[in-house]
């Protein structure tokens, strides 16, 4: 595995490689969810590259930047032994000048649930994904479906923009229990990790209730804040692909999405109908 740490490192190291290339963005501290990103894309193409950067403009003041959790010798290793070809790993220097061109998400799209609560977050998104498009110039380059605002937010831009890499969405790894893997879930301790079980408890009662035909999101939302209380819900919404709010859910075009706090540890959860 070639770890490059420059844009000029990791031009050398792809020029090296041949065949289509299957990019994985993280922001590190790696667990199985992440792997599995790292195992379909060593399926589907010649060389893997995955990048580590914990990307400051996606964090606003007062959020978790400086304590997100970096663990480099583990995600090496684990890097390695998924087969990875090249890991890129900079620095804040190499990602980012002064008073640069960025990237603006859509203004409702956005700016609506994770937007709302995170504003200007998916900004801060979309410009590192971009950087991120053009050095490692991706045949596919894939992303889960466990950050679903993002994964719809970077497949618009990629249309918007008229650029050409293909997305790969991956389903949500969970724990037995449920919980989907989050590097976040480090900070829960044994009391938060108990009610942040609740998060997918709720998921799964949406999904208990449109296979018993109810379809009515108001109905579906009441039930799940039920199994939700007394967490501190940011929010329940339940929406089509392009994350407009809907009155009745349509099978095949529905993401039902839940965001709230355990103890501290804001966590979010969602499930694809
Ligand atoms: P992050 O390191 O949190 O920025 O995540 C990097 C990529 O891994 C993103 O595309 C996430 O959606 C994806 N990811 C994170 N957690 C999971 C999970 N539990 N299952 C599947 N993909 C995940």
């Amino acid at each position: 595995m070639i770890i490059a740490r420059t844009a000029v490192e990791l031009r050398a190291a792809l020029d090296s490689k041949m065949g289509s290339v299957g990019f994985v963005p993280t922001m590190g501290a790696l667990h199985i969810g992440h792997r599995t990103l790292i195992e379909r894309a060593r399926v589907e193409n010649d060389v893997v590259v995955v990048s580590i950067f914990v990307n400051p403009t996606q964090f606003l003041p007062g959020e978790d930047l400086s304590k997100y959790p970096r663990r480099e010798d583990a995600d090496f290793k684990i890097c390695k032994l998924s087969g990875v070809d090249v890991l890129f790993y900079p620095d804040v220097n190499t990602m980012y000048g002064k008073d640069e061109v960025s990237i603006k998400a859509p203004d409702i799209r956005g700016y609506i649930l994770e937007g709302a609560s995170r504003p200007g977050h998916f900004d801060g998104v979309l410009t590192v994904v971009m950087k991120l498009f053009n050095l490692v110039r991706a045949s596919r380059v894939y992303f889960g479906k466990k950050d679903a605002q993002q994964l719809s937010l970077i497949t618009q831009m990629v249309e918007n923009l008229f650029m050409q890499v293909e997305i790969v969405a991956v389903d949500t790894v969970r724990e037995s229990d449920g919980l989907a893997l989050s590097s976040r879930n480090v900070y829960l301790s044994q009391e938060d990790r108990v009610e942040a079980l609740k998060l997918s408890a709720s998921l799964k009662r949406a999904t208990h209730l449109v296979m018993q035909e109810v379809r009515e999101t108001k109905a579906i939302r009441n039930a799940m804040m039920d199994i939700l209380q007394p967490l501190n819900v940011e929010y329940v919404a339940i929406v089509n692909r392009r994350f407009e709010a809907i009155s009745e859910v349509i099978i095949g075009d529905t993401i039902v999405l839940v965001a709230a706090r355990a103890g501290s540890t804001r966590l979010i959860d969602n499930v694809w109908m």
